[in-house]
């Protein structure tokens, strides 16, 4: 277990009853005096440490952009098919004192107790946020830097790889199948296939053409294609950061297979209103830059599907990692 020393700035009254320091003062004096007495209660009674932090890796130092670090699996990686309990994985050495959040943060459905210290320390330093934004940003993890503090999903579907979240370096889809009958040699997951040819039949009857660029990659690749100028540009993911390692994200080509499809030409555009009937999304769009890290990627469509991809275009959510962030048990 980890301590953690935090200072809160004096309280300041208002109308707007807030994660403001009233709170923490009570939250402080708890963390000081009931910790020793918590670390021991907990020594005693368990067997084995509550969060193991080998799962927070920090790659600050600069090795760990070499891409070389990559290849290895590190020791601690979990074998194939076990799925710690996500609960525990998030679960830090925080001892908050719950009687004293404001409402309107506890009330949020997608609410994390656990989470609590960094929904206030990040509402601190994003006054500009209302308390639901807060919630939903942390998390999903977009409120510490790209690649600073990476969880990893051990989800055996996962719905949100980003800068943040990682898929295990032991993680392969299930199953891939070739995206076209021909000889495309691009593969994805056999619902992110079907979901493709339904949208491809839709955008013939209307006189477009869908063809895929890129499929599935391995980490392999992926590894290449940082390493080829792709940690610079900002659109290409570090290996196990990509979505289309999870063969549910597909590339389209331009139209008459001459660049990568642009929000301008008429099938992009029609793929971009669209594909929210087939279960897809557009993973990387122009509002939501900040959010996803990403540059705006008209081409590259991620298969969600039809529930979420509906929801999140019902609802007007701009990226999955506010889907996610509102729904956290779905990552
Ligand atoms: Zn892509």
């Amino acid at each position: 277990m980890r301590r953690t020393k935090r200072t809160y700035r004096p309280y300041r009254t208002g109308k707007r009853r807030n994660m403001k320091p009233r709170l923490f003062i009570a939250l402080a004096a708890t963390l000081g005096v009931g910790l020793a007495g918590y670390l021991a209660i907990c020594t005693a009674l368990t067997d084995t440490p509550a969060a193991p932090p080998a799962e927070r890796i920090s790659l600050s130092a600069p090795a760990g952009i070499s891409g070389v670090s990559f290849e290895a699996p590190p020791k601690a990686s979990p074998a194939s098919g076990t799925q710690p309990d996500k609960r525990a994985l998030r679960q830090e050495s925080y001892i908050v004192d719950f009687d004293a959040i404001p409402l309107e943060y506890t009330r949020l459905p997608f609410y994390i107790p656990e989470n609590s210290l960094l929904y206030a320390e990040f509402s601190q330093s994003r006054p500009d946020l209302d308390p639901e934004a807060v919630v939903w940003m942390v998390n999903a993890f977009v409120h510490v830097p790209f690649y600073s503090e990476i969880q990893v999903n051990y989800s055996p579907n996962p719905l949100l790889i980003t800068p943040a979240f990682r898929l295990p370096y032991d993680f392969a889809p299930t199953a891939l199948v070739p995206v076209n009958h021909d000889d495309c040699p691009h593969l994805a997951t056999p619902e992110t296939v079907a979901a493709f040819r339904e949208m491809r039949y839709s955008a013939r009857a209307a006189g477009f053409n869908l063809s895929v660029v890129s499929g599935h990659r391995t980490s392999q690749r992926q590894l290449r294609l940082w390493n080829n100028g792709g940690r610079r540009d900002g659109r290409i993911a570090r290996p196990y950061h990509s979505e289309h390692q999870t063969g549910r994200a597909l590339d389209f080509w331009g139209p008459g297979g001459r660049g990568l499809m642009d929000s301008n030409s008429p099938v992009g555009r029609w793929a971009a209103a669209n594909a929210h009937h087939y279960g897809f999304i557009v993973r990387y769009r122009a509002e939501a830059t900040h959010i996803t890290g990403y540059i705006y990627e008209p081409w590259h469509f991620t298969y969600v599907g039809l529930e979420i991809s509906l929801y999140m275009h019902n609802n007007n959510i701009l990226s999955l990692e506010e889907f996610v962030g509102r729904n956290p048990d779905l990552r």
